[in-house]
């Protein structure tokens, strides 16, 4: 007991040491990471060789002196070995793209490394570049050395004729799909991986980075560059080539021409189809954003991917399958079975086959943990052992760890460890019973019937009614048996509970049907869908029949999804916070005595009442969201808040809003007053239909033509006009741009000719604190304190801020640059009127259109305006209470997967 005790302890340090090298900002050199793993080795090692007897003979007082001792040491050995070992992993590829190399032409040879993944027009791919030459501009090329100055992994874009996704025209062709393992020569333009950093956003730098890809980039395909050439079918990556024929067959054979008609089920059939893709081999790209968010939101998700559920199901199918062969070859005669007993062949093979599955179905997370945790029960078996459920728990994340350290941020690493982890915690009494764990599993097998290897480690089934139906039978309904709805019930019960602080730090949801909706769709999807998904694979029509299966339960959640209350959001708390309610929910589904779990029930509340801080009456906050080239400003005054402009659209099927600001403002718990939309264009008004969906309560403030499709979601909107202003909690909003004449022209003609510049009817704001309090009784601020001011201008150019400085438009503290520091704007007359104290640009990184431009960097240099760019800073929070200081996302939470700039 002892040995496990420290044991556990080293373990639970592993994972402590990871989470800390997770922490660093910059890597340190190898030579280092070898240092401390040195360390951690030598004298870490010695406590073991001491014999416990010789710890045995030690007088009492120095006992408890020396098993700290013990324990320290072992705590600092998994700490320091796990933190090394991930530093020098995390060193091996951090190969970073040459700046120089950034956006130029490369002509690259290479093997397709992963099945693509279509979006909008064209493709995604991992792609191993064996051969690069740079282009030159008179045409012949130079090699590059690979490595020094270019990542063997590079994450490329094929889209169809006409360059990348374009705005409004989607028309183009799907490009010749490629298949994982073919090797291609390409045209291509790379960049170093830069992704969108909002506070607890979606970190797409560290998704690039866990799949070791350091380079993103595109296929050229304009007139003077050489079309893409298959040279070749090779034989790597037959897995994922194998995945891709799979699924594109899946694909092929469930969406039929017929199925393709417009009828309506037909659609629902398509998007089904993809769940159906994601059950057979985890692609989980192929589910419709409408579809997650129903699975989520009836907290289902975690079954339409290839869930541990699933992989144990396999494993012990198989080794059933096989002991079964295994019992019948000794009757035929052979030799060989008499020498390893059936249950241990069955447990190798059945663990070898689920191994294959989970590489077959991409590798994830819950798919690896749940096969390191067979291991280790496998291993225990044979060598008839017996190790206490935590310690294999612990074990399977320490080797989910050593190979994918970066895991540990996933939220599919936590609901699958705690998730199970607490129902091995509630569900085997026997284990916290030592007795139980010295007895043999010979002395188990003996005692109370057969044994099965589950997710939850081995398992005592007592011995049924019908232990005399046949070998294959019997266990096949212990099984059935154990999956009863009292028991699914009690389970579900028990895992929503424990997981609802987790989902609520992960995603600011929790879902209250999900109860029900998990006890109807677990048993459905996992006995009936998913076999059927499975057994396509080597008969097509089962895939039709799975399809069919899904549907009604589809339907069903749906339904489920749209009752009211189906899912609480609630605004995310810190992270302490959050471990603090885990530890309380965890109590409450642990066997433990009432009053300790009443006990533990305030732990719980601090969770439940938290909400965002919000700035003092009379002063406001402004959080310029990274959504990459467009606009998107968070103001906040003491109660209120209002957007201004919702980002650009991304391609066909994403768009800021659904990406950036929804998950944004969800997890603040904001409810905006105002949705304020500048101008039409797409990089102002992209994320907007979004944000208006789920945000009914906004009012929408915008110079968009009366026919504008945003205004049939309100048809209560307000033109911005110059004049309008109004006050919330001591800050003053005033709208300076356009003025009414020019605003109440649409900038559209009926005939669709432009009449006036979009750009040029951008809807100017000015918010100022410590505005007169004397409107709202309500407001005690002191009068005397100076004005700060904050002036958000949209796209205007030249003419519009002539006009403002003309009106007597007065110094200003903090700036939204002009039209992205467009050439056309941030006049020197402008500039020198606003005089402002800190400028911000948002704009997107390496963007087509080159903004910020040089000469405005200068012009702001120039008037010592200290300017802030969005591809430099992230999301920027400003207060007006500290107007001099800006919060940066990127610098505040810097990692050294994150693409590092200097903020200049
Ligand atoms: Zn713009």
């Amino acid at each position: 007991m002892n040995w496990a005790r420290g044991m556990g302890v080293a373990l639970l340090a592993w994972w402590v040491g990871v989470a800390l090298q997770l922490q660093q900002a910059v890597l340190w050199p190898s030579w280092l990471y070898g240092g401390i793993l040195a360390w951690g080795l030598l004298p870490g090692g010695w406590p073991f060789l001491v014999p416990s007897r010789r710890l045995n003979s030690w007088r009492a007082l120095r006992m408890p002196l020396a098993g700290a001792w013990r324990m320290a040491v072992r705590v600092w050995m998994g700490m320091a070995v796990a933190f090394a070992l991930t530093g020098l992993h995390a060193g091996w590829r951090s190969a970073a793209l040459d700046p120089a190399l950034e956006g130029q032409d490369l002509d690259v040879v290479g093997v397709v490394q992963a099945m693509p993944q279509q979006q909008d027009v064209g493709w995604r791919f991992r792609f191993e570049v064996e051969q690069a030459w740079l282009v030159a501009a008179a045409g012949h090329s130079t090699p590059v050395k690979l490595a020094d100055a270019l990542p063997s992994q590079v994450y490329l874009g094929w889209y169809g004729q006409g360059g990348s996704w374009d705005l409004g025209s989607a028309k183009a062709a799907l490009p010749e799909p490629v298949q994982a393992g073919e090797r291609w020569r390409f045209r291509v333009r790379l960049k170093a991986p830069h992704g969108h950093l909002n506070p607890r956003g979606f970190d797409y730098e560290l998704w690039l980075w866990e799949q070791g890809i350091r380079a993103t980039g595109y296929v050229r395909l304009g007139a003077q560059d050489p079309p893409p050439v298959r040279l070749a079918v090779t034989w790597q990556h037959p897995i994922e080539g194998w995945r891709q024929s799979v699924r594109d067959r899946l694909l092929r054979h469930l969406n039929t021409p017929e199925a393709t008609a417009a009828e309506a089920s037909s659609e629902v059939k398509r998007r089904l189809a993809g769940v159906v893709a994601a059950l057979v081999v985890g692609d989980q790209a192929a589910i419709d954003r409408s579809d997650w968010d129903v699975f989520r939101a009836t907290g289902v998700a975690h079954l339409m991917s290839i869930s541990g559920l699933h992989v144990t199901m396999f494993a012990w199918l198989s080794s059933l399958f096989v002991a079964w062969c295994w019992r019948r070859s000794a009757l035929w005669g052979f030799a060989g079975a008499l020498h390893w007993p059936a249950v241990h062949v069955g447990a190798v093979l059945g663990w070898c086959m689920a191994a294959f599955y989970a590489l077959f179905s991409g590798w994830g997370v819950p798919a690896q943990r749940t096969l390191w945790m067979l291991l280790a029960v496998v291993v225990l078996k044979i060598s008839a052992r017996q190790w206490h459920a935590s310690l294999i728990w612990l074990l399977a994340g320490a080797v989910v760890l050593l190979f994918d350290p970066w895991a540990l941020l996933q939220p599919g690493f936590w609901l699958s460890f705690v998730a199970v982890g607490v129902l091995m915690a509630t569900e085997r009494p026997e284990l916290h019973n030592p007795a139980a764990a010295f007895k043999s599993p010979r002395q188990i097998e003996t005692q109370s019937g057969t044994e099965r290897v589950s997710e939850r480690g081995t398992e005592l089934v007592p011995q049924p009614f019908w232990h005399r139906t046949g070998a294959l039978a019997r266990p096949l309904l212990g099984w059935a048996g154990s999956l009863s709805a009292l028991r699914l019930w009690r389970e579900q019960a028990t895992i929503t509970l424990a997981l609802a602080p987790l989902t609520l730090l992960f995603f600011g949801q929790v879902s209250l049907v999900g109860l029900l909706a998990n006890v109807l769709a677990i048993p459905w999807v996992t006995l009936v869908v998913t076999p059927l998904a499975m057994l396509g694979v080597v008969w097509a029509g089962a895939w039709t029949a799975a399809l069919w299966a899904l549907q009604p339960m589809a339907w069903l959640l749906g339904e489920m999804a749209a009752w009211p209350m189906a899912s609480v959001s609630l605004p995310m708390p810190p992270l302490g916070l959050s471990v603090l309610a885990l530890l309380g929910a965890t109590a409450w589904v642990l066997p433990l005595p009432l009053s300790w779990k009443l006990l533990c029930l305030p732990l719980l509340w601090p969770v439940l009442l938290w909400v965002q801080p919000r700035p003092a009456a009379g002063q406001f906050e402004l959080l310029a969201a990274d959504v990459g080239q467009g606009n998107a400003v968070l103001a906040r005054t003491a109660q209120h808040s209002l957007l201004y402009d919702a980002g650009p659209r991304y391609s066909a099927e994403s768009d800021a809003g659904l990406r950036v600001l929804v998950p944004l403002l969800a997890q603040m718990g904001e409810r905006l007053d105002v949705l304020m939309l500048s101008h039409r264009d797409s990089d102002h008004t992209g994320g907007a239909a979004a944000v208006l969906a789920m945000q009914p309560q906004a009012a929408l403030w915008s110079s968009l033509e009366d026919e504008h499709l945003l205004h049939t979601l309100r048809p209560h909107w307000t033109r911005c006009q110059a004049g309008q202003s109004w006050l919330w909690d001591g800050v003053l909003f005033e709208v300076l741009h356009p003025p009414a004449k020019d605003a109440d022209s649409s900038p559209v003609s009926p005939a669709g000719t432009k009449k006036t510049k979009p750009n040029a009817v951008s809807c100017v704001l000015r918010i100022s604190s410590n505005a007169n309090v004397n409107v709202n009784v309500n407001v005690n601020v002191n009068v005397n304190v100076p004005s700060v001011v904050a002036l958000l201008p949209g796209d205007i150019e030249a003419a519009q801020e002539a006009a403002l400085v003309q009106s007597g438009l007065g110094p200003v503290h903090w700036l939204l640059v002009p039209h992205h520091g467009s050439k056309t704007s941030s006049t020197e007359p402008f500039l020198q009127a606003l005089q402002p104290r800190l400028a911000f640009v948002q704009a997107g990184y390496r963007n087509r259109y080159g903004h910020p431009a040089a000469p405005v960097l200068e012009r702001y240099r120039d008037q010592g305006i200290p300017l802030v760019e969005s591809t430099r800073c992230g999301a920027a929070t400003w207060q007006s209470a500290a107007p001099d200081k800006v919060r940066c996302e990127r610098v505040e939470s810097l990692r050294y997967w994150h693409h590092a700039l200097a903020l200049k």
